[in-house]
């Protein structure tokens, strides 16, 4: 039964025809652009977020400009949250389209000498293991879908490449938002190994340097700039790539 059944008064025979799409951590940010760009694209689209009243908002706002959103309760580290969304989806009609977006930094210290086990375990346990938990309880309806698709928001920060290439360019040192997104592109790697041929494309991007609450507003893209790989992805056609990691450049290096 979802938390709040007035976000989800849209039948869902009315929206036989249209796929459905899930995005984490979509009340704000670069998720909520997704969100908004998904419905804009024809998508009826569930606004996962954790908080009732951040969510509620966010899914008035955007039902206010004619968007097909509903509300779907979600905290991507709780496995019983995550059951019931995948639970409220299957009542929905099922998903065609997920987008792993929630993420934290973990805040500070993140230096690799001063950083507690803590921040690391929370920032990898929303970032990787949140995805992977979201994806997994999804599965079962991607793998009914006719187009499927897994977008992981991921960062350039997490290239090993980019990172010993020129470090100074990709984001301070951390032990953990860093890895962690180094981690959720191993992840998406091994994902595309496995879902290979199941018609199910796993893929990877980054937004770029997006302004946003996770650093400050210091970004200088908006989140709709940001939103625009991961909308890409999200309708890459049957014969589109799997296993990559790619920005508004094209691919990136791992
Ligand atoms: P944001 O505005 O802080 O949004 C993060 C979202 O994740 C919020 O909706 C937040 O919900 C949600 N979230 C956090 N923990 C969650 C949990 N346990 N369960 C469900 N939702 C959770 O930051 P953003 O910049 O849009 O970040 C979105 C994604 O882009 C992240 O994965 C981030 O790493 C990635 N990214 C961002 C940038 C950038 O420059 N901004 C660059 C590269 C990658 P609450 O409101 O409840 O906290």
């Amino acid at each position: 039964m979802p938390e709040n059944s007035s976000e989800n008064s849209i039948p869902p025979t009315t929206h036989d025809k249209k796929k459905t799409a899930l995005v984490t951590g979509a009340n704000k940010g670069i998720g909520y652009e997704i969100t908004a760009g998904l419905a804009r694209l024809g998508f009826r689209v569930g606004l996962g977020a954790r908080d009732t009243n951040r969510r509620e908002e966010a899914v008035a706002k955007l039902r206010a400009e004619g968007l097909d959103v509903f509300g779907v309760p979600l905290d991507v580290t709780d496995d019983a949250s995550v059951a019931a969304a995948a639970a409220q989806l299957e009542a929905e009609g099922g998903l065609d389209v997920l987008v792993n977006n929630a993420g934290i930094t973990g805040g500070v210290p993140q230096e690799p000498t001063r950083v507690s086990p803590e921040l690391v375990l929370a920032v990898v346990d929303t970032n990787v293991v949140g995805a992977i938990r979201v994806t997994n309880a999804m599965l079962p309806m991607l793998r009914r879908a006719t187009s499927p698709r897994v977008v992981n928001v991921s960062s350039t920060v997490g290239s090993l490449t980019l990172q010993t290439a020129q470090a100074d360019a990709v984001g301070p040192i951390s032990a953990a938002y860093s890895p962690s997104k180094s981690f959720l592109n191993a992840v998406t790697i091994q994902y595309a190994k496995e879902l290979a041929g199941t018609g199910i494309l796993v893929n990877a991007g980054c937004p770029g340097y997006v302004a946003t609450d996770l650093n400050g507003f210091q970004g200088h893209r908006t989140p709709e700039q940001g939103a625009a790989i991961f909308l890409e992805l999200a309708t890459l056609p049957d014969d589109g790539p799997t296993g990559t990691f790619r920005d508004d450049e094209g691919i990136q290096p791992w």
